[in-house]
């Protein structure tokens, strides 16, 4: 769990967005402190009303930069100008907003509480089918908090999440530190099943978005997890899979219980079996015993399989881990390598999103964005917004069918296709 210091710029919606990413930094286990010397982790969201604002951002998240480990630089000025940071020089991950509370850890997976159930926020239902993990990755905090796999039921599962669709969800996550371990503790591995029974055995429109998945997981049910996919358009074609390193030296040392080939067959397995999806990743760089090679390494993963999602975090040391008694990197080699693979991050995110201009998607409106935009998902879940919402007679819930019109660094605009294909069933196909 990582301690945060957030500073917000600009207008109320803003100041929405960072209540919306305290609130979840706060349920996954988070601290907040108030300044960024004392911090992990500092979150400048800024604006871009005017030039004279822009240049008072550059100022401070230089200063952010300077007085703690790691920057996240998100709001409008970050998702229209993203590359004004990098020009002057500042080293920072340029986010958006929905992506900050994932970044903000040590590779660690997120906290489910004990006997967690399930909420419905707005039209997303949040689903935890189990706790716990069956690692022991060297670096981590959150498995003291956690401890072992525990897994309900997958008929137990079933239930909740016909409770959350009949309550209203049309999105499920279902969420957990490692959903793909789901059963592990029973002996049989059951998220295949679990989202095979969701999909045809509960009556209505929805969709399911599988959590975080470590790569060890998923191997052994690769093959059946990507033909469920496949087989139903309830489920996003989405994989959460955190590699963390290109290296099995370091994946050793991080204790990741996976090498890099599982992480590559997992990959070929969903290039295999579905037409369009989604991978996103996770990289630690700076661990205390990457040398460069290793990092190397990793800069070749990331461009051989082309994540469209990722998050880089920067090594920090998490005191009672085991990684914590290791001799660190120094500072500037760590943010050397944390500032390359970002630079690379952004060319390859950048890329999959100008591929989409041009394209209809079938979209679920999941939730309101800034003025008057919804954010809407594809079926591979990749998130476009559609401005004049309201003239376009769109809210969260709707099924549409939208052409994606431009992009920019992170996230992608789109316009309804015309008035009469948005209605509240689901579109049929995805990507022309
Ligand atoms: S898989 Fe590793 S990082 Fe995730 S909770 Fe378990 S020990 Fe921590």
């Amino acid at each position: 769990m990582a301690r945060y210091h957030i500073e917000t710029y600009g207008c109320t919606s803003n100041r929405g967005e960072s209540r919306d990413i305290e609130r979840r930094l706060r349920d996954a286990g988070h601290h907040k402190v108030e300044t960024a010397a004392d911090a992990d982790v500092a979150i400048l969201n800024t604006c871009t009303v005017v030039e004279k604002t822009e240049r008072n951002m550059l100022r401070r998240a230089k200063e952010l930069a300077d007085e703690t480990a790691d920057l996240i630089v998100t709001g409008c000025m970050a998702l229209a100008q993203g590359e004004a940071f990098a020009d002057a020089d500042v080293d920072a991950q340029v986010l958006h907003w929905d992506d900050v509370p994932e970044a903000v850890t040590n590779g660690e997976c997120p906290t489910t509480t004990p006997d967690a159930e399930p909420i419905l926020d707005g039209v997303v239902g949040i689903l935890p089918i189990a706790r716990g993990c069956m690692s022991n990755c060297s670096y981590c905090i959150t498995k003291q908090a956690t401890g072992r796999v525990d897994s309900p039921p997958v008929e137990e599962n079933v239930e909740k999440a016909r409770a959350l669709v009949h309550a209203g969800a049309k999105e499920i996550r279902i969420t957990g530190q490692d959903t793909g371990v789901y059963g592990w503790d029973t002996g049989e591995r059951k998220l295949p099943e679990l989202l095979e029974r969701i999909a045809t055995e509960i009556e209505g429109e929805f969709r399911v978005r599988v959590g975080m998945a470590n790569p060890g997981g998923v191997h052994g049910i690769r093959e059946e997890l990507a033909a469920v996919f496949a087989e139903h358009d309830e489920i996003y074609n989405f994989l959460h899979a955190p590699v963390q390193s290109g290296s099995d030296d370091v994946l050793a040392d991080m204790r990741r219980q996976h090498e890099v080939s599982q992480y590559r067959d997992i990959v070929e397995t969903f290039n295999d079996t579905l037409g369009e999806w989604t991978l996103s990743t996770d990289f630690i760089v700076g661990f205390p015993t990457e040398d460069d090679d290793d990092h190397e390494a990793s800069m070749d993963l990331l461009r051989e399989t082309r994540p469209e999602k990722i998050n880089v975090t920067r090594f920090s040391k998490r005191p009672g881990t085991d990684a914590a008694e290791l001799k660190g990197l120094g500072g500037q080699t760590k943010k050397d390598r944390s500032k390359a693979m970002t630079e690379l991050k952004m060319d390859v995110v950048g890329e999959a999103h100008e591929s989409m201009v041009g394209t209809r998607r079938d979209v679920l409106v999941v939730e309101e964005g800034t003025g008057d935009s919804v954010k809407c998902y594809d079926g591979a879940y990749r998130q476009v917004i559609v401005q004049n919402a309201t003239d376009h007679g769109l809210e969260p819930g709707d099924f549409a069918t939208v052409e994606v019109t431009s992009h920019q660094t992170v996230y992608a605009f789109a316009e309804p296709v015309d008035a009469a294909a948005v209605d509240d069933g689901p579109a049929e196909t995805t990507a022309d």
